[in-house]
């Protein structure tokens, strides 16, 4: 039996209380995690692992979807804790999660750095520590499109919001698994901080990818969870992107 879970993992942010929301597939004899959290995040991982009835020590393989600090934060503590765990992700996204590439949030960060006001360069400068301190983690194997080594659970390349980003459809439950190729906001599905997307024709064409889909689920890392009229709530935002008439 193939089932599928997202788990909501609650911190205090910058904007108060806030959540994110890993999934967790069980395919087969395999437990997949998509996402591990932030920095300091094992514990909340652990807990609410446990709360589907499953536990860490079975968990198999971890999928990041792309190097962020939300998504991979936690990666390299799992892989101390609990090393039979594969890591996968794209070849992309693998250079910056192993620390072989400078990754591009901070590339990008680096590059405005000039262009902000003294109050801004000091929260510039902590977020770019914070990126700079991510723990490297190694990779074991690379995922793409039309290939993976689960049947249930397929890739789908999105990339825009970083340029080797991942999403996942389970076609068993007609989910797809968007990572932040699609984030929620207010109760509506919006590209992740467009004016931080790295590519942002590239994000709206794989939003449009992931619409064609016509899943009855999409989990989002941010956000939740959206179903009821999500195909309707996707070609809304392409509309609103101009990337529909
Ligand atoms: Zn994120």
């Amino acid at each position: 039996m193939s089932q599928i879970f997202s788990l909501a993992l609650k911190y205090e942010g910058q904007q108060g209380k806030q959540i994110i929301y890993p999934s967790l597939v069980k395919c087969g004899q395999d437990l997949i995690l998509i996402d591990c959290g932030y920095p300091g995040f094992l514990t909340k991982i652990e807990n609410a692992v446990q709360e589907t009835g499953f536990s860490m020590s079975e968990i198999t393989a971890i999928v990041i979807t792309h190097h962020d600090l939300d998504h991979v934060g936690s990666l390299s503590r799992i892989r101390c804790r609990y090393p039979w765990i594969k890591v996968y992700s794209s070849a992309i996204e693998a250079a910056f999660i192993e620390g072989r590439e400078r990754a591009p949030r901070l590339v990008q960060a680096e590059a405005l750095f000039e262009t902000l006001d003294e109050q801004q360069k000091v929260y510039a400068l902590e977020f770019q520590k914070t990126l700079e301190s991510i723990e490297a983690a190694k990779v074991d194997g690379f995922l793409s499109e039309g290939e993976s080594p689960w049947p249930d659970l397929l890739i789908i390349e999105t990339p825009g919001h970083t340029p080797g980003h991942l999403s996942l459809f389970h076609h068993p439950s007609n989910t797809v698994i968007a990572g932040d190729a699609v984030v929620i906001g207010d109760g509506e599905p919006d590209i992740a901080n467009p004016e931080y997307t790295l590519d942002l024709p590239a994000a709206i064409s794989s939003v449009e990818k992931l619409a064609k889909i016509g899943a009855e689920r999409i989990l989002c890392f941010h956000g939740g969870e959206l179903n009821e009229g999500a195909g309707d709530k996707l070609r809304n935002l392409l509309r609103r992107y101009g990337q529909l008439n």
